[in-house]
């Protein structure tokens, strides 16, 4: 087939991803032109099916971000209606469940419990009406570069490639978004921000990002059994003292509530499944009470950024720069991303601004130091490495560096990478998990199911396999296949080969809820996550 030439748009600034960070950007870029009396042509591709679609957070939302970018968000009707009231701090064994003082940064009076989903359909009703284009539907599948190597712009994927490779009757190739300069504000582990960080060297001189993944259900239950603005989080049960990670229990509005569990992906035991250690918390009698006689309305599972200041990597490269989770500005005590991921994109807005008006010189990350992002980081740098001590020794080590040394120590911790620590099956104690009773706790089918996952099934798999052959020579052989367990959604399974009577890897990508996951933990690297056809996915309605 001869190529077909791809269409082409020209904007001053294209962002790739209409997360909090994206729109925030999108928002102030319009309101620094307005204030100028100038024009600027502003973009937004989106690879979900719509804004928020596939928008996965807790959320306890702070709203210091937003009360500086829209300060009159209450008139224009925000979704903010649920202010956190009580916070709960508890560690659980298997049948108790302590009380602990709520560390500081867990007090959440003046934020909000929100649906981070419809928050950005609201944010990006703002930005169309100052007159950003945003195009859902629409996965950013390249980046362009001119012949400086200066990035100029990103292209959509082709859609209605088959699974050979070869176009289809659908055929339709990407469009070519050229822009003055490009935002990546893809979250946590983007696919592009990955290509540009090995490009231009941006990890040089930062630690390696570390992750966790963060698994999240939306339930109704009875009113009796609700309490609109309880905030609760656990830590202990049902995780071993050496694995990082603890649950959330957040009451919202209409009789809902939102639980999620978060598992550290520098997790050591290749038999840990995240998603069976979710659905074994909430039968915890303290948990499981909340939801007897209720309704689980929803399931998905979404990556997080845990590496913090000492990750944060260098976020400008010629013509564009990285912000929000891809980047890194989550604070991790705090559980909280959204308001620094925000706040890195109005950051960012001022900056381009300034090189789009001539100042060559001005610098997202220079910015980004300067703002209140970086002093919040910094206070807290050391919590989330010293839970490699164990939980009892994080807890003990992040009380003496918040209230004895102010987050002030002259020490910082490192980090190291996620998909070095498992160690060989054969060292590893298997765990036995409870089966589901289909009540409180579920299997992985049925909840994909209520994630509105969809992908077109004629494309290419969107999970790539560097070395196939290795997905049996070592992850199988050595670490008994972790990612049949790590993957929320169920997407790998070791089945028998018929042709050669042994095993293989069969990679079931149309469940895959683009949480990042395998990405990050797969030992060898080996598992390449790109993005599919856009419009494919999950469908969160209010995640
Ligand atoms: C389980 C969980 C609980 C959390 N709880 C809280 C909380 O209580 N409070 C809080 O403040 N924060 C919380 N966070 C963190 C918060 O959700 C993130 O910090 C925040 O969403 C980051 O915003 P972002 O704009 O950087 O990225 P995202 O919100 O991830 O948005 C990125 C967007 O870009 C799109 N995209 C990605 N790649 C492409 C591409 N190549 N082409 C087109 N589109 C693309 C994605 O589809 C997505 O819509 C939580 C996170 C998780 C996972
Ligand atoms: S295939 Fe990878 S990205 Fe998709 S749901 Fe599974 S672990 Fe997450």
């Amino acid at each position: 087939m001869a190529e077909i030439e791809r269409e082409r748009m020209e904007y001053d600034v294209v962002i790739v991803g209409a997360g909090p960070s994206g729109l925030a950007a999108a928002i102030r870029l319009k309101q620094l032109a307005a204030a100028a009396g100038s024009d600027l042509a502003v973009c937004i591709v989106e690879k979900g099916s719509e804004v928020g679609a596939h928008i996965l957070s807790g959320a306890v939302f702070e709203p210091r971000a937003l009360n500086e970018l829209i300060p009159d968000w209450r008139e224009r009707g925000a979704p903010l209606v649920t202010p956190a009231a009580a916070d709960r701090f508890l560690y659980l064994t298997e049948r108790r469940a302590i009380r602990l003082p709520t560390p500081p940064q867990m007090h959440n009076r003046g934020n909000y419990i929100i649906s981070l989903g419809n928050l950005c359909r609201w944010l990006a009703q703002q930005a169309e009406e100052l007159g950003v284009e945003i195009y859902p539907g629409f996965a950013a599948a390249e980046v362009l570069y001119d012949e400086a190597g200066r990035v100029r712009g990103v292209a959509t994927g082709d859609m209605g490639i088959g699974r050979d490779g070869e176009p289809t009757d659908r055929y339709t190739p990407g469009v070519e978004l050229i822009a003055r300069e490009t935002l990546f504000a893809e979250g946590c582990r983007g696919s592009l921000t990955k290509t540009l960080v090995a490009r231009f060297g941006l990890r040089d001189g930062s630690d390696p990002q570390t992750y966790g993944i963060g698994l999240k259900e939306l339930w109704e239950v009875p009113p009796a059994q609700h309490q609109p603005g309880l905030v609760v989080h656990t830590v202990g049960w049902p995780l071993a003292s050496d694995t990082y990670g603890g649950s959330f229990l957040y009451h919202l509005e209409n009789n809902q509530v939102a639980v999620g569990f978060v598992v550290g992906l520098d997790y050591w035991n290749p038999f840990l499944n995240p998603f069976e250690e979710f659905q074994r918390f909430k039968t915890h009698p303290a948990i499981r009470r909340y939801f007897e006689g209720g309704r689980r309305i929803s399931y998905g599972a979404r990556a997080i950024s845990e590496g913090g200041f000492q990750s944060v990597p260098r976020l400008d490269f010629p013509g564009g720069a990285l912000i929000g989770d891809t980047a890194g500005f989550l604070n991790v005590p705090k559980i909280k991303g959204s308001h620094t991921a925000m706040k890195s994109g109005m950051v960012a807005a001022e900056t381009v601004f300034a090189r789009l008006n001539g100042d060559g010189a001005a610098e997202v990350r220079r910015a980004i130091e300067a703002s209140w992002i970086w002093p919040e980081l910094y206070r807290v740098r050391n919590i989330r490495p010293s839970f490699r001590l164990g939980l009892w020794g994080g807890i003990a080590y992040s009380a003496f560096d918040t209230y004895v040394m102010g987050g002030r120590a002259p020490w910082t911790f490192h980090h190291h990478p996620d998909n070095k620590s498992l160690v060989p099956a054969s060292s590893a104690p298997p765990i036995d998990y409870p089966r589901p009773d289909g009540k409180i706790s579920f299997d992985r089918l049925s909840s994909v199911f209520i994630s509105n996952t969809n992908h077109e099934e004629d494309q290419p798999a969107h999970l790539k396999l560097r070395h196939p052959e290795k997905a049996i020579t070592v992850n199988y052989r050595l670490y008994d296949s972790p990612e049949q367990r790590y993957c929320p959604a169920g997407v790998y399974e070791i089945v028998e080969d018929a042709g050669t009577g042994g095993k293989r890897l069969q990679i079931n990508a149309q469940n895959c809820v683009h949480c990042k996951t395998c990405d990050i933990k797969d030992p060898l690297q080996n598992i390449d996550w790109v993005v599919p056809e856009g419009g494919g996915g999950p469908n969160y309605p209010n995640m």
